[in-house]
């Protein structure tokens, strides 16, 4: 690999063109800021040089600093590898340099990348180019002047959009904003940035220094009231994490005092937030995600992902539908199958609905969605299915159905057609026992709304081949998902590490503690919805079936609660009909429903577990273990079994496939931030009182007896062997 490198080359007209050349992104390693100092100082000597142009190699500005770093200082805790870089090198030898600087971007300009940008004294940019500055998405804040320069280039309310919420915006847009001052052709770009820098020189254009700028901020009272609106929204969106309070400060700060001031808060904070768990966090759950696209023996032996251009999806309902938009919106040509010409009718709609919901939602732009519906055609039969390169199918869970159409597809599909079910439970040994092809039969494990939530499960048998893996990673990525490749058993990795997560709410709940505490609880922890709302969004029919499912495989430690059944017997099915553990009303949260108290009342007297017929005595925190532990305590034996490749896996399909915090890094690495032996310990005790739900596995125990994090990779067991 080439080291990460800066160019300079000065040509006749007397512009220095410093170039940032760290492929693939140009991220700023910590010697990408020497070799700026080095140019610069030899730039600004040099009698030839009248100003500079400061751009990145191969179509790209660059991607901002090298995250590789934050991953070293959360490793070693030592916060003296970290250089000083926002007076040094933004402050110091871009903007106070005494020739100016014209920053030339295209690609993408991102966090520190385009705060290098914003130190230059002007902005030209290529069509398209992608500017940001998502630092917070990794718990930390601008770190080299972008909290001041921003806001003092495009006004307090739009910067604040696009910090607090990481949003990145096109060049086009830049431009608008004044964050760009030219969009020209790529092919123009550096012509353009040199001659501008020259008009600097010649004084045809400003030489402007943004952190002295203060036109665009408004007025004081102005300023210290959006402020304070954005305080109030933060507090409500980001829950837990306190960069984006902390941001706030820092902007706060330097509109008051001055942006030097500001620069010096920033550099403090930025500091102080790089050790926050919140960082360690989110920079895991970055590094995790970019892991699941290793797959030993399938990513690694040199295969080549063949092309995808048409799928068919059998079964329009909830899934189908879902799933036929993500594939539509990516180009792929797709064949809907249904039962009968009104359910087609529906799963059509669906998917124009999902289609239409993104255009109003202003996601997807009017033309796109056209075009993407014109890539759907319905059927009732097998004819069209002559040509297609992979068949998902997406229809009710029950096997001698999933049996007999995968019987079917074998006859109708070409030899080489990927066999795929999105079966959520269900054993894909089982699903094409009755076929020859188990070398392409594969799962493809989507989750609701499928067009929406960004996990894709891909789960290969032991006869899977590495190709036809290799092939459905590559459309997860086309599709914008991210595909995690995992091992078959009950459940597969997320639905199997989380099945614990409603039975113990359910189990609480029986032992006498209040279900709306509950919920707030987990909700308060960081998840979306506590286990009981979920179970509300979901509908009760998917826990009956699924508890059904997991008692049958793991009957040794899984919790029936009669409280569902009893419900459904008295007409409520969640939200959906409207008779939920919670009152929905369109426009407000929901509202606790007391009409359920009743009928919980009721199910507690059915199976009588309160010790001595008395509510238990659980404190805030110990519900939330007794919530979570149980999760960890599944994953282990996911982990066990060899069912992911690595526990990070595990990590990003918790905080996609569950929506787990991800600034608490997913759920194993959040485990080893509480230690395994504590969950041990907890576990146990409660296997004691309230029997064997709780009871260890045994590869906590081992972890935990040796003092070993849960992370660490597994002595693989020989069925884990086999099954990877
Ligand atoms: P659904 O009931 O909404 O849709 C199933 C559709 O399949 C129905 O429209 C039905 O008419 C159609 N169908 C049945 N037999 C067919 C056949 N022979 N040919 C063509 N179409 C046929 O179900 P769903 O919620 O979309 O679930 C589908 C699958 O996805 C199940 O295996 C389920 O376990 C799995 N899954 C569901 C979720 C979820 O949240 N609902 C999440 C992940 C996976």
């Amino acid at each position: 690999m080439r080291q990460p490198r800066v160019i300079m080359e000065v040509g006749d007209d007397g512009v220095a063109v410093i170039t940032i050349s760290n492929p693939p992104v140009n991220a700023l390693a910590l010697t990408i800021f020497d070799g700026l100092k080095e140019k610069y100082a030899e730039a600004m000597r040099r009698d030839d040089v009248k100003a500079v142009v400061l751009t990145g190699d191969a179509g790209k500005f660059s991607g901002g600093f090298d995250i590789n770093v934050f991953e070293r200082l959360h490793r070693t805790g030592d916060s003296s590898i970290l250089p000083e870089t926002s007076i040094s090198v933004a402050v110091n030898v871009i903007e106070d340099g005494k020739k100016p600087t014209v920053s030339a971007l295209q690609g993408l300009a991102l966090g520190g990348g385009l705060e290098l940008a914003l130190a230059s004294h002007a902005r030209i940019a290529a069509p398209n180019t992608l500017l940001g500055l998502p630092e917070l998405t990794l718990g930390v804040i601008p770190g080299s002047g972008g909290t001041q320069r921003l806001p003092r280039l495009i006004g307090l309310p739009k910067a604040l959009e696009l910090m607090l919420f990481s949003k990145p915006i096109t060049s086009e847009e830049g431009n608008d904003l004044g964050l760009v001052d030219a969009v020209v052709p790529s092919n123009e770009l550096l012509k353009a940035s040199r001659q501008w820098a020259l008009d600097i020189i010649e004084r045809r254009k400003p030489w402007i220094r943004s952190l002295h700028r203060i036109d665009k901020l408004g007025s004081l009272p102005e300023v210290v009231d959006i402020i304070k609106t954005a305080r109030q929204q933060a507090n409500q969106s980001f829950i837990n994490v306190p960069q984006h309070q902390a941001c706030l400060d820092v902007i706060e700060e330097g509109i008051i005092h001055g942006g030097y001031h500001g620069i010096l808060k920033e550099s403090k904070v930025f500091k102080d937030l790089i050790f926050t768990d919140a960082s360690k966090g989110l920079v895991h759950a970055f590094f995790s995600q970019r892991a699941t696209s290793k797959v030993p023996n399938v990513s690694d032996i040199g295969l080549k992902p063949r092309k995808i251009l048409k799928v068919a999806i059998i079964g329009g309902g909830l899934m189908g539908s879902g799933i036929a938009t993500a594939l539509i919106l990516s180009d792929i040509y797709v064949i809907l199958k249904e039962i009968n010409s009104e359910y087609l009718l529906k799963g059509i709609k669906a998917i124009e609905g999902n289609v239409r919901g993104l255009v109003s939602r202003k996601r997807l732009a009017k033309v796109k969605a056209e075009k993407a519906l014109l890539m759907v055609k319905g059927t009732l039969d097998y004819s069209d299915f002559k040509d297609v390169d992979m068949v998902i199918e997406a229809v009710v869970e029950h096997i001698p159905l999933k049996q007999k159409i995968f019987a079917d597809i074998e006859k109708a599909c070409p030899p080489h057609c990927i066999l795929a079910s999105n079966t959520s439970t269900i054993d894909l040994n089982v699903i094409g026992e009755k076929t020859k092809s188990q070398d392409r039969i594969i799962g493809a494990h989507f989750f609701s709304p499928a067009h929406v939530m960004p996990l894709l499960e891909i789960v290969r048998t032991e006869k899977t081949s590495a190709q036809v893996i290799l092939d459905l990673m590559n459309v997860g990525k086309i599709i914008k998902k991210v595909p995690v490749v995992v091992g078959n058993c009950t459940g597969f990795a997320v639905n199997r590490a989380f099945f614990p997560y409603s039975q113990s709410a359910h189990l609480l709940l029986h032992l006498g503690v209040d279900i709306f505490r509950i919920d707030q609880l987990i909700s308060n922890f960081g998840l979306p919805f506590g286990p009981f709302q979920l179970q509300d969004v979901a509908g009760y029919g998917v826990a009956v079936a699924t508890t059904k499912i997991f008692h049958t495989s793991f009957s040794d430690r899984t919790f029936q609660s009669p409280l569902v059944g009893l419900l459904l017997k008295n007409g409520r099915n969640g939200k959906n009909n409207g008779k939920g553990y919670y009152i929905y009303e369109k426009g407000s949260k929901p509202k606790p429903d007391p009409s359920v108290l009743p009928m919980i009342e009721e199910s507690r007297r059915t199976i009588n577990i309160m010790p001595g017929g008395k509510p238990i005595s659980v404190t805030d925190e110990e519900i939330i273990q007794m919530i979570l532990f149980p999760v960890v305590n599944e994953a282990c034996r996911v982990l066990d079994e060899g069912v992911v490749v690595r526990a990070s896996d595990l990590d990003t399909a918790s905080i996609l496939g569950m929506s787990f915090p991800s600034y608490r890094g997913g759920i194993i690495f959040w485990a080893d931030t509480i230690g395994a032996d504590i969950i041990y310990k907890s576990l146990q005790k409660w296997s004691g009182l309230y029997g064997n739900f709780f009871r260890p596995s045994r590869y906590l125990e081992e972890r935990a007896t040796r003092g070993i994090p849960l992370s660490a990779p597994a002595a693989t067991s020989p069925a884990a062997k086999a099954r990877l």
